[in-house]
């Protein structure tokens, strides 16, 4: 008798919901930058991405006042994303520098930093303001 160890994996798959899906549109558009602009005015939608699974490390947010300025999160953070204010004793991240380690949340002792589910990060501009959390 043949055997095929295979099947059941083969059957799982067919049926399994998939891990990713085309973005940002169903079907390549000519140009993905005039789809984007089409985006914009509203003549177009995205194809939206998949939910993201729980516990995701997205972009940081961050929460200045519960901040104590104890700068503890700069001292833990690889990337060295961390800048602190001493003029108002908070801190600024740049997110084109983190690495989503979340070391930052684990030791912060007010709570007052976070990764959300959000991931859709790219910018040409390292400084602009989607690029700072602050
Ligand atoms: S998540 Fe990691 S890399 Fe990003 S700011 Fe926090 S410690 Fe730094
Ligand atoms: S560890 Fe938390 S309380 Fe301390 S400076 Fe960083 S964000 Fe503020």
């Amino acid at each position: 008798m043949v055997r095929l160890p295979m099947v059941p994996e083969l059957l799982r798959q067919l049926f399994k919901r998939p891990a990713t899906n085309a973005f940002p549109a169903r079907y390549l558009p000519p140009s993905v930058t005039e789809f984007l602009a089409r985006v914009a005015k509203g003549e177009a939608a995205i194809n939206p991405p998949v939910p993201v699974p729980p516990r995701f490390r997205g972009k940081i947010s961050y929460d200045r006042e519960s901040c104590i300025g104890c700068q503890l999160c700069l001292k833990v953070c690889p990337a060295h994303a961390i800048e602190f204010l001493p003029a108002t004793k908070r801190i600024r991240i740049s997110v084109a520098q983190c690495v989503f380690c979340s070391q930052c949340n684990d030791i912060c002792p007010k709570d007052c930093l976070h990764m959300t589910p959000e991931f859709l990060l790219a910018c040409e501009d390292r400084f602009a303001e989607s690029q700072i959390v602050e």
